[in-house]
C-alpha cells in the first residue's frame, strides 16, 4: 500500500548573511495511513523546518525548498501555489503549533476561528458550522465550551489554548495531522493531557499523526515509528521497539542515554548523560559525518565519507560508518 505521505530527497536551505544555511539537506520519510510518527532530534537539527515545509510554512523567502518532493495521496504539494495549498491545509492535512498563542487570531473568538475553517473548506451554514464547532471543543474536553465558544484566546489558560488549537486542526477531519512541539509551552502534568488527548483523537478519526519532538520520553509513549534527525538530516529510522532496544546510531544512543530512568532513580543514584558539543554550523558543512565532533566513536573515515543510510535489520535504517568499515 502507498504511504499517506512521502517525502524524497527534500532540501530546504535558508539564505543568510553568511552563506546558504542547508536546514534539511536531503531528507526521505514516509508516514502511513493511521500511523503515529515521530521525529526527534534537538533544537536545530531540521525537524521542525522539514515538518513546516510540507505545507510550505517557511518563510520564503528567506527560506526555499530548493529539491525533492512531498506527495500527498499520489499528488506533489512542492509544485502547488499557495491557493491550491489552502485546499490542502486543514482540509487534508492540519497543523498544531508548538505555541497556540502565536498561531490563534487574538481578535477573533475561537469559535469564529473554527467555524471559519469549517466554512471555507465545507458547504455548511454559519448554524451548523456553530454546531459543529461545540461539538469539536466538547471533543476535546474543554469545560462548559458551549458557553465559551465566543470567548477569545486569551481568556484561556495555554493547555485550554492548545486543546482549542487541536480542536481547529481537527475540524475538517484532515487524514494527516502535524503536531510540532505541541507541548513544549505547557508543564508537565498538562503536556501528559495533550498527549492523551491527541492520542485519542487519532483513534477516534483515524488520522496519521507526525509528532515533531526533542523529547525521547514522548516518543516513548506515542510512536509506532522513529526518525532521527541530525543537523539536517536523518540519522536513524526504526519501528519504537526496534530503536529503543537495539539504537545502532551514537546519537540515538546518546539521546537514549538522556532519558530520566525513574525505575533506577529509585534504587540507584544515577546521572543522567547529556551528548557533550553542540549542532554544526549548517553554512558549509565539513565533509564526513557532520556527528564526527560529538561521536566517542568517530573513525578517520567518518571525517572524509558522507555515511549514507542503509539497512541495519528490516524496516531499521541508519547513517553510520559503524560496522559498515571492514
Ligand atoms: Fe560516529 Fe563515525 Fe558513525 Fe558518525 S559515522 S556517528 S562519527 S561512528
Amino acid at each position: 500500500m502507498a504511504p499517506l505521505l512521502e517525502i524524497k530527497g527534500l532540501k530546504t536551505h535558508f539564505a543568510t548573511d553568511d552563506g546558504i544555511l542547508q536546514a534539511v539537506d536531503g531528507v526521505d520519510l514516509s508516514i502511513n495511513k493511521g500511523e503515529t510518527l515521530c521525529v526527534v532530534g534537538e533544537s536545530g537539527c531540521g525537524k521542525t523546518v522539514t515538518a513546516m515545509s510540507i505545507l510550505k510554512l517557511i518563510a520564503m523567502p528567506p527560506g526555499r525548498i530548493v529539491a525533492g518532493q512531498i506527495i500527498f495521496e499520489g499528488r506533489d504539494l512542492v509544485p502547488l501555489t499557495s491557493d491550491q495549498l489552502d485546499e490542502v491545509r486543514a482540509k487534508e492535512i492540519g497543523f498544531i503549533f508548538q505555541e497556540p498563542m502565536t498561531s490563534l487570531n487574538p481578535v477573533l473568538s475561537i469559535g469564529e476561528q473554527i467555524a471559519e475553517s469549517l466554512r471555507r473548506h465545507e458547504a455548511v451554514t454559519r448554524k451548523q458550522a456553530l454546531a459543529r464547532t461545540i461539538e469539536m471543543l466538547q471533543l476535546v474536553q474543554l469545560p462548559n465550551a458551549a458557553g465559551r465558544v465566543h470567548d477569545y484566546p486569551h481568556q484561556f489558560s495555554g493547555g485550554m489554548r492548545q486543546r482549542v488549537m487541536i480542536a481547529m486542526a481537527l475540524a475538517c477531519k484532515p487524514k494527516l495531522v502535524i503536531a510540532d512541539e505541541p507541548t513544549t509551552a505547557l508543564d508537565v502534568t498538562i503536556q501528559a493531557q495533550i498527549l492523551d488527548l491527541l492520542q485519542d483523537m487519532k483513534e477516534r478519526f483515524g488520522m496519521a499523526v507526525m509528532l515533531i519532538t526533542h523529547a525521547m520520553g514522548v516518543v516513548a509513549e506515542t510512536a509506532q515509528r522513529v526518525v532521527v534527525m541530525y543537523a539536517g538530516k536523518i540519522v536513524e529510522e526504526a519501528d519504537v521497539d526496534s530503536l529503543f532496544e537495539s539504537p545502532g546510531h551514537p546519537y540515538t544512543q546518546g539521546l537514549i542515554r538522556s532519558i530520566p530512568r525513574i525505575d533506577l532513580a529509585a534504587t540507584h543514584k544515577t546521572r543522567l548523560e547529556a551528548i557533550g558539543g553542540s549542532v554544526p554550523s549548517l553554512i558549509n558543512p565539513a565533509p564526513g559525518c557532520r556527528f564526527a565532533a560529538r561521536c566517542r566513536h568517530v573513525m578517520s573515515i567518518c571525517t572524509e565519507v558522507e555515511p549514507l543510510l542503509r539497512e541495519i535489520a528490516p524496516g531499521h535504517r541508519m547513517a553510520c560508518h559503524l560496522g559498515a568499515v571492514p
